[in-house]
């Protein structure tokens, strides 16, 4: 018998925003980073973005898993938002390894570009609160990429199999989820949204945000147990719920879409419709991204 493995979820504070959004200051929203261990080695899902956001998560792993070794980190897909941290965890744990699939590594080396890097996310986040592009750069360089088959393609935590699946267009292009199918879970990615307004700003078409559902569709499949959002807020059960209320707000949005003439009608309606969720500035990018024609919403991120 392996060991018995478990998990914990970290959910990453929010950092400000150094433009504003439709005039106003705002926040980006909260990131889940998932830690399966087992006896004496774990295994964590995505990072945050910041270095003080990552140093938070570092003290957070020690103090969850103390006396074992972070031996991989699972990136899901290539948004900066989800594998920025690297740097900072590989501090840490010198020996750590980084694993992904080959979309995600093409998206990641995207993301450096600097057409994304300075037009995105140094724009977003200035002033050296990102790892230095050398060292993203270098991380890049020693991803473990996953390949061959059979499909899924898989690592190895303590005897126990991690599945990466691949399950396309959701909120980006080439996304993955992990599946631990001894714990019955899946740690998601941005292919599930909790209590968060969920991005649009590239499932941009009817086709897209269809693919998004089959994903849906895909990891429902799975049969887990335990489904893990990328963004969600902190406290929030890992419940199926997660996956039904992602697939509801996609619907809704397709409806919205129809029904509205602008951008602005757009964001009004999802912000009617759901008060609560947090992180309503999200959904700006969406809105401009469905009615191209009708100009920018204030910023270009
Ligand atoms: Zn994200």
């Amino acid at each position: 018998m392996p060991p018995i493995l478990q998990a914990d979820v970290y959910v990453s504070s929010r950092l400000p925003l150094a433009i504003k959004r439709a005039g106003e200051p705002s926040l980006f929203s909260p990131i889940s980073c998932t830690l399966i261990h087992g006896s004496t080695d774990a295994a964590l899902v995505d990072t945050p973005i910041s270095i003080s956001q990552t140093e938070d998560l570092a003290a957070w792993i020690k103090a969850t898993a103390p006396r074992k070794s972070l031996r991989y980190v699972y990136i899901t897909h290539g948004h900066g938002d989800h594998c920025f941290g690297i740097p900072t965890l590989r501090a840490h744990w010198p020996d750590l390894v980084v694993v992904a699939t080959a979309g995600t590594v093409a998206h990641m080396r995207e993301q450096l570009g600097p057409a994304i890097l300075e037009g995105t996310w140094l724009t977003l986040f200035p002033n050296g609160q990102i790892a230095a592009v050398d060292d993203l750069q270098r991380e890049l360089s020693l991803v473990q990429t996953l390949t061959g088959s059979p499909k899924p393609v898989s690592f190895t935590l303590e005897d126990h199999k991690l599945h990466a699946i691949e399950v396309g267009h959701t909120d980006t292009h080439d996304t993955t989820v992990l599946h631990v199918p001894s714990l019955r879970l899946v740690v998601a990615g941005d292919a599930v949204y909790g209590d968060v307004h969920q991005y649009f700003g590239e499932a941009n078409t009817p086709a897209k945000r269809a693919e998004w559902l089959r994903a849906l569709d895909t990891i429902e499949a799975l049969d887990a147990q335990t489904v893990v959002a990328g963004h969600k807020r902190a406290g929030t059960v890992d419940g199926l719920f997660n996956l039904r209320k992602t697939r509801q707000y996609i619907l809704d949005f397709e409806d919205a879409v129809a029904k509205t003439k602008d951008w602005k009608e757009l964001a009004g309606e999802m912000q009617r419709i759901y008060p609560n969720r947090i992180n309503p500035h999200a959904i700006l990018r969406g809105a401009a991204a469905a009615f191209p024609e009708g100009g920018v919403v204030g910023a270009k991120v």
